[in-house]
Formats: C-alpha cells, sequence, structure tokens
C-alpha cells in the first residue's frame, strides 16, 4: 500500500519505520528542515514505560487551583476565552476523578510495556547511537505526602504488573549518587528498573536515515502541508508547498498542530498545545546514570552523553511556543535544588508544544474516514510510546489482530 505519514516528529517517524518495515511503499512529510524539529527537538529523554499516572489525578486536582496564580508552577492551567481551550479544560477535570485516573493508569502502562518491547525490537535491528542508557528511572519526593501517594500509585501498578520498588533516602543515594549533594530535602524515591533514556532528536533522524537506506522511504523535509482533501467519503490528496501528493492511506501525526488540520474535516481531534521547557547543560560530569525526576517541580534530569537534560513543567498558553523566561528560571532554580554544583549560566533553552489529551493516553488508529488514520496526543510521553504506538498503528491499518488491546487507545472514546 501507499502511505503518506504527515508529520516527521518521533511518532511520525517511528509510524513510518513500522510501515515501510512491513513493505509499504511509505512517504513521511514533515515541514522542518529536519525531521524531529518542534516537540521531538530537546524533551527530557526518559523512556518511562513504567509511568503510568496521567497528568489528570485526584492528587493534582486541588493543586491546579492554587498553581493557578502563580506564573512559576509546575502546571499552569489557566482559563483562556477560547472554546477549545474551556472544552479540553472542563474534560481534564472530569478526568481526574478516581476511577477515570485509574482506567487511565491501566491503558497508559498498556501502551508502556508495549512500546518498551517495541523499542528494544528497533534498537537490536537497526543499532542505533542516541546515548541510550538502560539504567532505569527513579522519581523522587520531597514530601512525605507526595511518597505516601506515590507509594498509593505504585501498589496499583504492580497490581496492573509493573514493578517499582520504593526507596528510604539512603536508598536512593546508593542507587543514584549524584543526588547525595542535593539542596532540597528528599524524603524517599520510587525506583523503575525497566525504564530507560536517550536523545529522542537524534533517534528520529537517524531513523530517518536508516529507514531511507534500508527501505528507500520517501522523506520529504521543508514541505509544509496546508489541507487534507476529500473525494467521495475518502482523502483523496493532500495540498503541500511542494504540490499535491496522493497515496492509498493517510496517517496525521502532527503533534500539538493535528486539530487544525483536522478540523476542516468535521473531526474534532481534543489535543490542545500544553508548552514545556528544557536547559541542554555540558554537565556530564554531575549528570545521572539512572535518570531522575523530580515529583514536586515536574523536572526530569538526563544523561545524554556529555549532557545533562533538565526538562519538564506545563503551560497553557496557546498556539504560543516562545520562552517564557519566568517559566525557564523555574527550571534553572530547579537543576540547582538537585544539582548545585551545576552551572546553568550557559544551558540552551527550550520550549516546544506537547500535544496533550484531556484523559492522558494517546489517539491512535482510525479517524472516522476509511484511509486517514490517526497516531497522536501522546502528550509528555511521546518519546516513551513512540515504539508501540507506531506497531499498534501498523496493525489496524493492516486490518491485523492487535498484540495490545485497543480500548481507550482510539478517537472513538470520546
Ligand atoms: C519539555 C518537554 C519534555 C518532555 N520530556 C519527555 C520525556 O522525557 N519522555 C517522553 O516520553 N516524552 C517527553 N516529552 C513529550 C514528547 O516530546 C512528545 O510527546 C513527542 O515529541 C510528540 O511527538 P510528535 O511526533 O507527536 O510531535 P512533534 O515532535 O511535534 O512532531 C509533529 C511534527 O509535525 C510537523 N508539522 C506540524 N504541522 C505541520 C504542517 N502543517 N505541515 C508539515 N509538518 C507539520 C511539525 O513540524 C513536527 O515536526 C516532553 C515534551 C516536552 C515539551
Amino acid at each position: 500500500m501507499k502511505i503518506c505519514i504527515l508529520g516527521g516528529g518521533v511518532i511520525g517517524t517511528t509510524s513510518a519505520y513500522a510501515l515501510a518495515k512491513r513493505g509499504h511503499e511509505v512517504t513521511l512529510v514533515e515541514r522542518g528542515a529536519t525531521l524531529a524539529g518542534e516537540c521531538s527537538f530537546a524533551n527530557g529523554g526518559q523512556l518511562s514505560y513504567s509511568h503510568a499516572e496521567p497528568w489528570a489525578n485526584p492528587y493534582v486536582f486541588p493543586k491546579i487551583l492554587k498553581w493557578m496564580w502563580m506564573n512559576d508552577a509546575p502546571l499552569v492551567l489557566r482559563p483562556r476565552a477560547e472554546m477549545a481551550m474551556i472544552r479540553w479544560g472542563l474534560q481534564f477535570m472530569i478526568n481526574c476523578l478516581p476511577a477515570r485516573a485509574d482506567r487511565h493508569s491501566e491503558v497508559l502502562w498498556r501502551i508502556g510495556k508495549y512500546s518498551r518491547d517495541k523499542m528494544l525490537e528497533i534498537i537490536a535491528e537497526t543499532q542505533l547511537s542516541f546515548d541510550y542508557l538502560d539504567k532505569g528511572i527513579v522519581r523522587v519526593f520531597s514530601s512525605q505526602a507526595a511518597f505516601d501517594h506515590a507509594c498509593r500509585q505504585l501498589e496499583l501498578q504492580r497490581n496492573l504488573g509493573c514493578q517499582e520498588n520504593a526507596l528510604s533516602v539512603e536508598e536512593v543515594f546508593r542507587l543514584e549518587p549524584s543526588l547525595q549533594h542535593a539542596d532540597t530535602k528528599i524524603y524517599g524515591g520510587v525506583h523503575s528498573p525497566i525504564d530507560a533514556s536517550g536523545d529522542v532528536n537524534t533517534f528520529t533522524c537517524e531513523l530517518g536515515n536508516y529507514m531511507r537506506k534500508k527501505f528507500g522511504t520517501d522523506i520529504k523535509t521543508g514541505v509544509s502541508i496546508d489541507s487534507i482533501n476529500m473525494r467521495n467519503g475518502r482523502v483523496s490528496h493532500i495540498t503541500t508547498s511542494a504540490g499535491d501528493l496522493t497515496a492509498d492511506h493517510f496517517v496525521v501525526s502532527l503533534g500539538a498542530y493535528t486539530p487544525l488540520l483536522m478540523k476542516p474535516l468535521g473531526i474534532h481531534v481534543p489535543i490542545y498545545p500544553m508548552k514545556g521547557y528544557s536547559l541542554t547543560i555540558d554537565a556530564g560530569e554531575y549528570a545521572p546514570m539512572v535518570s531522575v525526576a523530580d515529583d514536586n517541580r515536574k523536572i526530569v534530569y538526563t544523561r545524554l552523553g556529555n549532557r545533562m537534560r533538565a526538562a519538564g513543567t506545563a503551560e497553557f498558553a496557546g498556539y504560543n511556543d516562545k520562552i517564557n523566561p519566568v517559566r525557564t528560571a523555574a527550571i534553572h532554580r530547579g537543576v540547582k535544588a538537585l544539582y548545585p554544583k551545576v552551572d546553568t549560566t550557559h544551558a540552551k533553552e527550550w520550549a516546544c508544544l506537547r500535544p496533550s489529551t484531556p484523559d492522558g493516553p494517546p489517539i491512535i488508529g482510525p479517524s472516522g474516514i476509511a484511509n486517514l488514520s490517526l497516531n497522536t496526543g501522546h502528550g509528555t510521553l511521546g518519546w516513551t510510546q513512540a515504539a508501540g504506538s507506531a506497531a499498534l498503528l501498523a496493525d489496524l491499518i493492516e486490518h491485523r489482530p492487535t498484540a495490545i488491546a485497543t480500548d481507550g487507545l482510539m478517537l472513538a472514546r470520546y
């Protein structure tokens, strides 16, 4: 089949790989000069397969009201006079209900675990180098209440088959000695041994190069998509800055921009841009081997070769990816709190829009139009879930039985 993938972030590129590997003739269209130039450019680097707690959960709900008035809060959800935001925000609040959050944890673990299997497969097949480290992730907590909450979530996830371990402060320091110098009190940690980390941008660009050589995949960068066009109830072609492109099947992986191209087709995709920030610092000597997540500040710390990446926080500011210095200052302070010896003066600052759904899980598979599929809406976990989402998408396009259940992962759930 001739398949055209719209969007060359980590999700579009892994989708292209999964389909090209199965013998399809794939074209990947990306407006940036290279692949992975937007949300998949400088993220936290964590392959956090075990992270199955959605942002929308009962624990975060009361905090949102407090954070609403703090410009440097870990999550700033401010009502904007904009229908899409109001609708998304209300859905997010409803999804904070305990039963819903538990259900979404199961879905996130399902796609997370599958993604780990599929990622290991890609690594074995391609032998790509992308500063990969499979040393796990440790989440640290700077209040007893947060640690207690994490232990409850850990029990829920254990019942789903996800093995994580609660650690005392001493055990945290033994596991990741770089944390011993932290200038903030740590009450405990949760270690996820099956998790890993790596550079999403290098991985995506290298996977693109691999596909080009191995499968002859047609990767069109610097090509902007203007519209998706229909004839007789099917997508006939897309209009781009380089002319019209036809295919038998189309996949939309446009990240945060997905709803903008789907809306003219009459399809509402509940994705809203959630801005996040990162710092990349030449501080390899201090960077952790086990990737670290500071639960309180919602910032992660990852070693990428000789660099340290600090990334996180969430801000709802519409389609505006400009760097807000108040938000980056919060990340600089986060680094100082956990790694006081690290100088962030020359850190590279970056901001981008995560494609976030109001419940947490991504949207994979049918769009409602027979020859148009979706693989999008991965929010804070796109790097983690890319490999599994791509394999699932390929099964759905080929009408094969899927390796994991699809409930809670499709557009039809809304
Ligand atoms: C600060 C931060 C930290 C993060 N940390 C982690 C982490 O540690 N682990 C994790 O798993 N995830 C993390 N994420 C989330 C992860 O980066 C995203 O979920 C993932 O990159 C989304 O990939 P995507 O391919 O859907 O979107 P994108 O990478 O944004 O790709 C979409 C592509 O579509 C292209 N496009 C859009 N419109 C058009 C058009 N009209 N024509 C042509 N092309 C178009 C864009 O140029 C873009 O390249 C983080 C995100 C941020 C912002």
